[in-house]
C-alpha cells in the first residue's frame, strides 16, 4: 500500500451542528492525518464548479444550495490507501445504508445533507486538492 492523499470536505450540516472535531477524530482514529485544512464559505460559482460532474443530475440545484448554506472545512487527508480508507470511514452516501460507526451513519441527516465529501479516485483526488490548495499549503 502506498502513502496517498485525498480531498475531504466537512459539509454545512456538520459545521452548523459544531461536529467538526468529532468528524476529524474519526479520520484520525481511522489512520488518516489532516495535512491541510481551511474553513471557508463557498461561493455559488465554486460549488457549481466543484460539483460540475453532477450538473445533469436532478438534485444538482439542491446540492449547490446546500453546499453554500454555511461554512465548510476543506481538507487534505494523508495515509496508507487514503482514498479508499476515507470512503470507508465516511460510509455510504445514503446514511440509512451506511455501516455502523461510520461518519455518515453517526452524523448525517439525509442522502443530501450527509456531513462529508471524499474523493473517489486518484485523479479526482489530485484535481480536488488542486481546486483548493497549493503544494505549499500541505504540510505532511
Ligand atoms: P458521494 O461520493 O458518496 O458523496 O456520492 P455522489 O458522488 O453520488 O453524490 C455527491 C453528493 O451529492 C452526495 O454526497 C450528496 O450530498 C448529494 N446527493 C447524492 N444523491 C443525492 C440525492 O438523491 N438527493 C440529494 N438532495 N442529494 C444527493
Amino acid at each position: 500500500m502506498a502513502l496517498e492523499r485525498t480531498f475531504s470536505i466537512i459539509k454545512p450540516d456538520a459545521t452548523r451542528r459544531n461536529l467538526t472535531g468529532k468528524i476529524i477524530a474519526k479520520f484520525e482514529e481511522g489512520g488518516l492525518r489532516v495535512v491541510a485544512s481551511r474553513r471557508i464559505h463557498m461561493t455559488r460559482r465554486q460549488a457549481e464548479s466543484f460539483y460540475g460532474v453532477h450538473r445533469e443530475r436532478p438534485f444538482f440545484g439542491e446540492l449547490v444550495d446546500f453546499m453554500i448554506s454555511g461554512p465548510v472545512v476543506v481538507q487534505v487527508l494523508e495515509g496508507e490507501n487514503a482514498i479508499a480508507r476515507n470512503r470507508e470511514i465516511m460510509g455510504a452516501t445514503d446514511p440509512s445504508k451506511a455501516d455502523a460507526g461510520t461518519i455518515r451513519a453517526e452524523f448525517a441527516e439525509s442522502i443530501g445533507e450527509n456531513s462529508v465529501h471524499g474523493s473517489d479516485a486518484p485523479e479526482t483526488a489530485r484535481q480536488e486538492i488542486a481546486h483548493f490548495f497549493s503544494e505549499a499549503d500541505i504540510v505532511g
